[in-house]
């Protein structure tokens, strides 16, 4: 058969009277691979009603595996595990870093970074509740350390649901031979079902000298605080790791095409924003972009199409993600995509291959972990949990951790419908009396004017994240405006502004321009 080995021959074991091939990894591969790749137990397969219907009709079999998953970030790693739970037989494989993304170079280690940044912000603001703080210095290479312990648990810790589960991973980078075929490694791996879960990877802008620049990859290992960076973009990525540099010290610029940061969130969040970064000390250039980039020695100069420099230790380009499929030989597997890479699929995560599926950032649709973990889990299951279901993802709340942070849900008032009600309420936070920082807390609701439902929720100011998550259950619900009054608030808390917000500021008039915000204090 031209593989290193095979499912379809070779010791079975018997399970609950039915034939089962040896525990998810066929027996006739040689030993070399017995100690790479772990023998998962299988201990669910017998009462598993998806292992009783496949074995009655024996499909499947022909392969390695019923389900082969490339990528072990936060979709595929759900998927291989809850696939695994169901009692099939599941390969996946990861070529960097297990728990992808999100755990190793994104969300996690990002937060962690920010909460760094806000201890010192916090070291500062004590000293008007009567602290009396000290010179406080940051220890980067003893944070950057303890991040990476951190890390590396979560790592062994993905790796340990997997083989709970019974899957059977493979520390290596897998591509496409054929249709059911593929190389994972030096071997040769064939399955009934393949998902391609392979994420992004950060994006260069095409301009000379752009190598000399850092990608947010490089960001979580880096030696030494950079004393003054350059950050190109207007994205989630570019406002968090600003917040992050400049909260530790570091002089801060940051450049971006639109005049406000963060296209496509609601315009009073992006204008709230731009506010904030200048008030914590960054540099804002807005309506520019990169040009060139030289090395003046360790230094390097950033050129803008405005015609001004700017020379600092480091240029951070936060320039927008690609889906990573460069090398999968997606050609081989007659599976198409879109010229930038992104996989199209239908409601169920199928490829235009029936039985290759795509699902998280390759398919550059909500790039955001919660909904990477939720297609994973819906696509196991569907195929093998016998319980067929779809993600909605409508009204899927989002947070950028920008210092400070700001949540939303729902839509935002530029698309919000012709007449829809907005209230805002923009006021300083209890805690920024005392602290004597110049900082704003802004809430929004935006309100259906014929169904009075809560279509919008938006926020920036402490805390916005863990607030939205409450509000959006209250949202996917189908909250009313009146839902809203009639709940009684938290005393004192940022949070009870949105059960009082009682006063309409505008509505929504497409016919022409919206009265302008209250300068609500
Ligand atoms: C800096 C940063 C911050 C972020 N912050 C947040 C946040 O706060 N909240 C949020 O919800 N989302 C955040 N995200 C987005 C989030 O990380 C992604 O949406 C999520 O990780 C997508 O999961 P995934 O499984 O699709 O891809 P990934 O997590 O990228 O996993 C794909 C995996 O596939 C592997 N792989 C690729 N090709 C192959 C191959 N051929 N063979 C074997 N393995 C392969 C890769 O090594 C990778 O580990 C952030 C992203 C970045 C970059």
């Amino acid at each position: 058969m031209g593989r290193g080995w095979s499912g379809s021959t070779g010791a079975r074991k018997r399970t609950g009277g039915m034939t089962l091939p040896p525990a998810g990894a066929p027996a006739n591969r040689p030993d070399r691979d017995r100690a790479a790749i772990p023998f998962p137990s299988h201990a669910n397969r017998a009462t598993n009603p998806y292992v009783r219907r496949r074995e009655n009709r024996m499909i499947g079999m022909n392969h390695d595996f019923d389900l082969f998953v490339i990528g072990g970030g936060s979709a595929g790693v759900r998927l291989a595990r809850i696939a695994a739970g169901h009692g099939a037989r599941v390969g996946i494989a990861e070529d960097r870093h297990w728990g992808g993304t999100c755990v190793n170079i994104g969300c996690v280690p990002k937060k962690l970074m920010v909460m760094a940044a806000e201890y010192g912000l916090g070291a500062t603001d004590a000293r008007g509740f009567g602290w009396d703080m000290r010179a406080v210095a940051h220890d980067w290479p003893g944070f950057i350390a303890a991040k990476d312990r951190e890390i590396g648990r979560l790592n062994g810790a993905y790796t340990g649901l997997l083989e709970r589960a019974g899957a059977t991973i493979f520390n290596a980078r897998a591509r496409f031979l054929g249709p059911h075929t593929l190389m994972v490694g030096e071997q040769h791996v064939t399955a009934d079902r393949i998902a391609i879960a392979t994420g992004g990877q950060p994006l260069r802008p095409a301009i000379p000298g752009a190598d000399l620049a850092i990608v947010s990859d490089d960001a979580f290992h880096l030696p030494a605080r950079p004393e003054h960076v350059v950050m190109v973009g207007g994205g989630y990525i570019a406002v968090e790791f600003a917040g992050i540099l400049a909260g530790l010290g570091s002089k801060v610029d940051i450049v971006y095409r639109q005049p406000l940061p963060l296209r496509g969130f609601d315009p009073d969040l992006r204008a709230g924003l731009a506010e904030a970064l200048a008030a914590n000390g960054i540099g804002v250039h807005h309506g520019v972009e990169p040009v060139r980039i030289e090395a003046a020695g360790a230094r390097r100069r950033l050129h803008l199409s405005n015609g001004h420099m700017i020379e600092a230790d480091c240029v951070f380009f936060a320039t927008g993600r690609a889906p990573n499929v460069a090398g999968l030989g997606l050609d081989k597997a007659g599976v198409t995509a879109r010229p930038g890479g992104a996989i199209p699929i239908d409601e169920d995560y199928r490829t235009n291959v029936p039985h290759i599926f795509a699902l998280g950032d390759v398919t550059d649709r909500l790039n955001l972990t919660p909904v990477a973990t939720a297609e994973g889990h819906a696509l196991a299951d569907t195929l093998f949990g016998n319980r067929p279901r779809r993600i909605s993802l409508a009204n899927v709340a989002s947070a950028v951790f920008s210092i400070p942070p700001l949540a939303t849900v729902g839509v935002t008032e530029d698309a919000a419908p012709d007449g829809a009600k907005v209230f805002v309420a923009r006021f300083t936070p209890m805690r920024h009396t005392l602290s004597g920082r110049a900082r704003k807390t802004m809430m929004k609701l935006i309100v259906d004017a014929e169904t009075d439902q809560v279509i919008g929720a938006h926020m920036l100011g402490e805390d916005a994240a863990e607030i939205m998550q409450g509000l959006a259950v209250a949202i996917t619900a189908g909250a009313t405006k009146a839902d809203f009054d009639r709940t009684i608030g938290i005393h004192p808390t940022a949070a009870e502004e949105f059960v009082t917000l009682r006063t309409e500021t505008r509505r929504v008039n497409r016919g022409g321009e919206s009265a302008k915000p209250r300068a609500a204090e």
